[in-house]
């Protein structure tokens, strides 16, 4: 039984919607929650999320059908963006992206080794910037998932390239010694699926490191229904650090570490939050893109210390749980 909203959703007519039972207990018993708008691109539409009265979880649903849902990753689709010219900001934008992936790197290094043996999968990964990042620093081998094809940027030939769905690909069992899922679990329609096959192709030893918006953060309480995490309708999915380490568990995994942090900055969603909440939805990013940067300088000083404020992002470290079958009683966690 779902209690709805009181306000109508209203969408365009060709729209299709799918009811889903929740993503982690399978329950069909639902809240509403809020109702949100497609505020990163600000296509039409009123996107429903509910949460589970069995565990907690803050889903989509009924959610927009699969095959409408690539309409919302266009080609302005932040993490799908080509290279582009800012102007005077050009190298400011370059430095802050090539930032980002040298976080994931540094992230990762800490739980993986990397070398040229390393067999590295990133699911979801975009235009493929932190693949080639790890190949060039470390000569990783790498490959990439993507459901967008088409995604040309200089170096992507390097990448063995997987279009479609993650769950769907003809893999070698055993494959890989790191799986990274930078932002993807959030979007996926099967995250059950996805996690269950990237314990397919992870070796015994092998390490699965996935960030994810973290639902019960600060930014979550400040913005609500415009959280930059809400994503509508892309996300198909928030989770809290609760309802984030029942999925990886019950899919197979052992949690190594947990952290209140990731490699994406927060100040995107503090900034994108206080956009949304002032100007409404759809993001001009030639018109933000200066006070962004100078918001990032005002708040320097908070964000120093945002590893343990609980910003906005949760990253997990996880391994297989046949890995450590050997009669050992389960350490307390
Ligand atoms: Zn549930």
């Amino acid at each position: 039984m779902s209690k709805s909203t009181d306000k109508p959703l209203t969408n365009p007519a060709h729209y299709k919607f799918e009811k889903v039972n929740c993503y982690n207990c399978g329950a069909d018993d639902t809240s509403f929650l809020l109702a949100a708008e497609d505020d990163l691109t600000g296509k039409e539409g009123n996107f429903q999320y509910v949460s589970c009265n069995k565990c907690g979880l803050a889903y989509h649903n009924p959610r927009i059908h699969i095959d409408q849902i690539k309409s919302f990753y266009d080609s302005e689709y932040i993490a799908h963006r080509k290279k582009t010219n800012w102007g005077v900001l050009t190298p400011l934008y370059e430095w802050a992206m090539n930032k980002h992936d040298h976080d994931k790197e540094k992230l990762v290094s800490k739980y993986a080794g990397l070398n040229s043996k390393t067999e590295v999968l990133d699911v979801g990964c975009a235009v493929g910037t932190f693949l080639l990042y790890i190949h060039q620093k470390h000569q990783c081998q790498i490959s990439g998932v993507d459901f967008k094809e088409n995604l040309d940027y200089p170096g992507f030939e390097k990448i063995e390239f997987y279009p479609g769905l993650f769950y769907e690909q003809e893999i070698q069992k055993e494959r890989y010694d790191l799986i990274t899922m930078w932002h993807f679990l959030e979007h996926d329609y099967d995250p059950n699926k996805s996690l269950q096959m990237a314990g397919k192709v992870l070796k015994k030893e092998g390490k699965l490191i996935i960030e994810v918006p973290r639902f019960d953060s600060f930014t979550y309480k400040l913005f609500g229904s415009k959280w930059p995490g809400v994503q509508a309708p892309q996300h198909t999915a928030m989770y809290s650090k609760k309802t984030f380490m029942q999925m990886v568990e019950k899919n197979g995994f052992k949690i190594v570490k947990y952290m209140p942090y990731g490699a994406f900055p927060p100040y995107f969603y503090i900034f994108a939050g206080t956009y949304f909440k002032l100007f409404g939805k759809g993001i001009n990013l030639n018109r933000a893109i200066f006070p962004y940067f100078v918001g990032q300088l005002i708040l320097t000083p908070i964000l120093l210390f945002q590893k343990y404020l609980n910003l906005s992002m949760q990253t997990i470290v996880c391994e297989k749980v046949d890995n450590n079958q050997t009669s050992q009683p389960k350490q307390p966690s």
